[in-house]
């Protein structure tokens, strides 16, 4: 938490401490909780590192059999246009297409 936001929790007559303070754990339960947030942070970075189908360059739908012939849509993009999610875009181009969408989807809920 910074100086400023402190300040003015405590104007405010909130109290500011840390969790242990609050929940007034000794220092061995303390340690314990600092883990196990450790850990769900662990296990939140390992499934944003896990591949959609889209993203994953050996994904049945990335595959030459739907190439069609063209090159890429994009720009001066000289790669093969073609994956399962759209006959225009080079697979490259269809990654950063699709997280643009999610991106904005995101946004919009
Ligand atoms: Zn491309």
């Amino acid at each position: 938490m910074d100086n400023e936001k402190k300040k003015r929790l405590k104007k405010k007559e909130w109290k500011v401490g840390s969790v242990s303070e609050f929940l007034n754990l000794t220092k061995e339960e303390e340690e314990v909780i600092e883990k196990r947030l450790d850990n769900q942070q662990d296990e939140t970075e390992k499934t944003d590192v896990k591949l959609e189908a889209f993203e994953d360059p050996n994904h049945k739908g990335n595959s030459s059999e739907y190439h069609t012939g063209k090159t890429c849509i994009e720009g001066e993009c000289e790669n093969p246009a073609g994956t399962h999610w759209s006959p225009h875009w080079c697979f490259k181009h269809n990654v950063e297409r699709i997280r643009r969408i999610d991106s904005k989807l995101k946004f919009f809920i």
